[in-house]
């Protein structure tokens, strides 16, 4: 699946920006998107929407609805992932006390579904391995979530786990429609190769959960291990006090293939959930052909990816940058888009969507 190129390159307006600066980002939103700013803001003073982020693991869907809620403010906006409900979920079941018993209060209202709720809570706990958690279970815990932010727009991000089609067409046809304000799919497709690179070069920070990435987003500092003859991130988070960050788990070291079948399935849902009549869609594409690159975006909206060399003289760190090129699915050396460059295509087509 391969979605039309976008243009967030505007011709006579070419000043740079550092997109990692938070106060260089609004400039820059207000340059590329003005317009479209503006009406959004008016439009959620009195209105609001919902809009399903679908795309594969890893495409950054959290990462675009925070920006968006950047953008237009915690009051405005807010963004509901699936997966971290089934996993409050599960902590709460586990406590027990006030949480549990307001939960399966509204649980015992809402829930419908072909497995009795203490069923589906033995799934969720993982006391019953051979069941899956039940789709109406987690449309209850996301109709919940909903009910908690009535007035706000809402990003609605990732699929529940281990999804078929025709559970995910329930679980939709559930959705839309479910809140009286426009639904909105916005589909995210991004290669595999960058699945991959994400996966592979990320570390997290254990004190504060910071997830930086060695070769596409390294933290400001760079350490040399001696001995092992390998570069680490030290986090930039101040409380953590130059925690050394080393690589991820084994799991995300082996690369992709230890995903595969999530990632088929989740690219089938997305193909299905493409072919949806009658609800508009927006399509987001983070990754451009390299030779077509500089015509559709500016050089600094572009991923770059970093090196290291240890220079022995100086006993220093030397970062090196230059743009970072991979073959897309279909083999076409390509570029990625950074995260606020595929806002800005969103906040375009978003506007357009809902006609404003
Ligand atoms: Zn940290």
């Amino acid at each position: 699946m391969q979605f039309p190129l976008f243009q967030t390159k505007i011709e006579g307006r070419g000043k740079i920006f550092k997109l990692s600066d938070p106060s260089e980002r609004w400039a820059y939103f207000h340059l590329k998107a003005g317009r479209e700013i503006e009406k959004l803001k008016s439009y959620l003073e009195k209105n609001s929407f919902v809009a399903y982020l679908l795309g594969k693991k890893n495409s950054g869907k959290g990462t675009y609805s925070k920006l968006f809620i950047e953008v237009f403010g915690p009051d405005r906006v807010a963004q509901v992932s699936v997966g971290d409900l089934v996993r409050a979920a599960h902590k709460i079941v586990l406590e027990g006390g006030t949480a549990q018993d307001e939960l399966l209060g509204f649980l015992k209202q809402n829930y419908r579904g072909y497995l009795s709720l203490e069923q589906s809570l033995e799934a969720l706990t993982g006391r019953d391995v051979t069941r899956l958690l039940p789709t109406e279970f987690i449309l209850a815990l996301v109709k919940k979530e909903i009910a908690r932010f009535p007035k706000k727009a809402l990003f609605i991000d990732g699929f529940p786990r281990n999804l078929d089609q025709v559970s995910y067409s329930l679980y939709l046809r559930e959705l839309i429609g479910y809140r009286d304000d426009p639904d909105v799919l916005v589909l995210i497709d991004v290669p595999e190769k960058i699945i991959e690179e994400r996966m592979k070069y990320r570390v997290v920070c254990p004190k504060c959960q910071l997830v930086p990435n060695l070769k596409l987003n390294p933290t400001k500092r760079v350490g040399y291990d001696q001995e092992k003859k390998t570069f680490y991130l030290i986090c930039d988070n101040p409380v953590c006090q130059g925690q050394r960050l080393d690589s991820g788990k084994e799991g995300d070291r082996s690369g992709i293939e230890t995903i595969r079948e999530r990632l088929n399935n989740e690219g089938r849902l997305m193909e299905q959930a493409l072919q949806l009549y009658g609800l508009p869609k927006v399509l987001l594409r983070n990754h451009l052909p390299q030779e077509k690159a500089l015509e559709f975006a500016d050089a600094y909206e572009i991923t770059p990816e970093y090196s290291y060399e240890w220079d022995d003289a100086k006993k220093e760190v030397r970062v090196l940058e230059k743009p970072w090129v991979f073959p897309d699915d279909e083999g076409v050396p390509s570029v990625s888009l950074l995260a606020p460059a595929v806002v800005v295509s969103l906040l375009k087509q978003l506007a357009q969507t809902l006609n404003l």
